[in-house]
């Protein structure tokens, strides 16, 4: 039997996944029809990207999943027309991308890296940085990007904290969870690290109250979503000295407008999305494995839990 799969994004993904998706399917002996356009009713797969112009999934009767291609589902999470299991993408490349993404970033504000790259200017500098074990470094979020994350950091000597919304245990990390413990997370970090989902319930997580948890000229990374923080308090907190500096890799409008305020302010950093990358080679191998799996009536990986929204 020919399994109809509907390739669901902008061509020039297909262009570089129609190779590896194919061989895949081939070692696994299933014989697929991969297409950038079928008649809906015949779809029996739809693999997706929230960009593409697929939007109402109602004409796709027989379809058995959605394979989203990004981690962050919220584009795609409250669709009403969406009836099938959704999947997100969990990429091996993906997470080692977002984890020497992450380190980096920490590292340049623990060891003071500015300090010396912007000052070449004959001055005999001769700042000693502390060691990682005197730094906390909080993640908010310990799922598949932030545990690895939390996991690296570990290795490098910081003093770990982390929290999600259910208990989670990993080794090293003093863990939290719920909103109850949010200011225990935050309380005197150092480095916050925000690798949250975009829901209703993580909106603004980080604001003048929760800032002002973290220690005074501390640092924030958001490689998650540009809605977990609220601008404005950030920029004063900014402005206050409470934050020393803010890596941000996400905002709530991208292209980040080009007047907005963070552009412009000399302890941001605006990263332009880049943070991490779903690997066309290895996440091919979960799209494939995760249909695999469905046709052997196993139950598919990753799928999004569609009342929490990630
Ligand atoms: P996961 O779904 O695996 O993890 C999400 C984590 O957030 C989980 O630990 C979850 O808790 C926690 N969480 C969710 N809601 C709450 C809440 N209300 N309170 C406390 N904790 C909460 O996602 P990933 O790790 O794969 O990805 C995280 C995010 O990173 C993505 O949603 C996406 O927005 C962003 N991303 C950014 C990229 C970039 O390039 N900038 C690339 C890829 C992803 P629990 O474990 O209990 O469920």
């Amino acid at each position: 039997m020919t399994l109809n799969v509907l390739f669901a994004a902008l061509y020039e993904r297909f262009e570089q996944y129609q190779t590896p998706l194919k061989e895949g399917f081939e070692k696994h002996g299933l014989d697929v029809n991969l297409a950038t356009e079928l008649a809906p009713e015949t779809v029996d797969y739809i693999i997706y990207a929230p960009n593409s112009s697929v939007k109402d999934f109602t004409p796709y009767t027989k379809c058995k999943a959605v394979l989203n291609l990004w981690a962050g589902v919220e584009s795609v999470v409250f669709n009403e027309t969406l009836t099938q299991p959704l999947t997100r993408m969990v990429d091996d490349g993906l997470t080692q991308g977002m984890v020497e993404w992450v380190t980096g970033h920490t590292l340049r504000h623990h060891l003071g890296m500015d300090t010396h790259i912007h000052g070449q200017d004959g001055v005999w500098r001769s700042y000693v940085p502390p060691l990682a074990k005197d730094r906390v470094v909080t993640l908010l979020g310990l799922g598949a990007l932030g545990s690895a994350c939390a996991a690296a950091l570990v290795q490098l000597g910081f003093v770990v904290r982390g929290w999600s919304k259910s208990q989670k245990h990993i080794n090293g990390v003093t863990t939290f969870s719920g909103p109850h413990d949010l200011k225990q997370a935050l309380a005197g970090a150092h480095i916050v690290i925000l690798l949250l989902p975009n829901t209703p319930e993580t909106e603004n997580t980080l604001n003048a109250t929760t800032l002002a948890y973290m220690a005074q000229g501390s640092y924030v990374i958001n490689p998650g979503r540009g809605t977990l923080i609220n601008d404005e308090d950030l920029l004063n907190s900014l402005d206050s000295g409470q934050i020393a500096h803010a890596t941000l890799d996400v905002f709530r409008v991208e292209p980040l407008p080009v007047e907005h305020p963070f552009w412009h302010h000399p302890n941001v950093t605006v990263v332009p999305h880049k943070a991490s990358e779903t690997r066309v080679d290895t996440a091919s191998q979960v799209i494939v494995e995760n249909i695999v799996r469905c046709e052997n009536g196993q139950s598919l990986k990753h799928r999004v839990d569609r009342a929490a929204g990630y």
